[in-house]
């Protein structure tokens, strides 16, 4: 395993193609577009890397991933009735489905859909209590009391989020926001600032990996059931618009953030995490995709 992970490194560091890094905000605009990160977690417990894998960045949207898992703990299956379970087919930051579907989401992984989420586990309590339980969450399931929130990139999204608020201010308009907006998506910033190192995040899937236990602690995270749920959202809707690319070129349920991080699940194997700040044009990372597809080559890890 380490000299395949040194192989996909050794590639990584001479590729020039290397996308563009996003810019909306200065934090993640200035972050070198150079760097490559990769960690395969086993489920006994070991973690190989290669590249800067200790190094932090901001996971974004691959938060998407927790809050549903904690949302389906709160509420069940009353989740479905916030948002639906379907490839949206557009970008993570489009408006347009929401007017057709009477605001209720496509599914909880695009911008809207991860506010609907964060507003149906608000149930009431401070932004701050929420994010604390968030941020407890993915301490607990990567097993590591190290993990923060970057203030800073918080601050910025909150700054610049005129698109999230519309989103989150249009489906209000269909009553399906219940708590104030600005809670909402104070704590929706704060949960995407969420900075994590490869190795970090490889560990934060193991759960997804052994039917909803993470094996390496021994602690069960969720039940059989909701770990495959989970994993299936992740292969439909895990990369937006490029959910369709991403199953055909690695064949693995994966999310992406903007901050260039890819979490993807290979089932009974292994938890990978890539990191490359650079994104395609949909904004998934450029090199972290082209990676996963290099380690699934030599492993024989695709689902399919
Ligand atoms: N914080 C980003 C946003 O809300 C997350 C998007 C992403 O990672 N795709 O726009």
């Amino acid at each position: 395993m380490q000299e395949i992970l040194d192989d996909i490194a050794e590639v990584m560091s001479t590729a020039t193609e290397r996308g563009q890094v996003a810019d909306y905000i200065p934090e993640l605009a200035a972050v070198n577009p150079n760097q490559f990160a990769i960690s395969v977690a086993l489920p006994n417990g070991q973690t190989y890397s290669s590249g800067c894998a200790q190094q932090l960045f901001s996971i974004q949207s691959i938060s998407k991933v927790f809050s549903l898992t904690l949302a389906l703990g709160k509420l069940g299956d009353a989740v479905w009735n916030k948002v639906g379970r379907e490839p949206s087919g557009d970008p993570f930051n489009s408006i347009v489905q929401l007017e057709h579907e009477q605001g209720k989401p496509r599914n909880p992984f695009i911008n809207a859909g991860a506010i609907a989420i964060v507003d149906a586990i608000m149930m009431g309590h401070e932004p701050k209590e929420l994010l604390a339980e968030i941020l407890q969450f993915v301490r607990f399931i990567a097993n590591d009391n190290s993990i923060a929130i970057d203030e800073k990139v918080a601050l910025s999204e909150l700054a610049t989020g005129h698109r999230n608020t519309a989103l989150a201010s249009f489906m209000a308009s269909f009553g399906r926001i219940e708590h104030e907006i600005p809670q909402v998506l104070g704590t929706y910033y704060h949960q995407c600032s969420i900075s994590m190192s490869c190795e970090q995040l490889a560990r934060s899937g193991l759960f997804l990996v052994s039917d909803g236990v993470n094996k390496s602690t021994g602690i069960r995270v969720v039940s059989s059931r909701r770990a495959r749920r989970i994993n299936s959202l992740m292969l439909m809707c895990g990369h937006y618009d490029g959910s369709g690319e991403f199953a055909y070129r690695v064949g693995l349920p994966g999310k992406s953030g903007v901050g260039g991080g890819i979490l993807a699940i290979a089932p009974n194997k292994a938890s990978i995490a890539v990191w490359s700040p650079g994104l395609d044009k949909i904004g998934n990372s450029k090199l972290g995709t082209v990676a996963l597809e290099m380690l699934v080559q030599r492993t024989g890890w695709s689902i399919f």
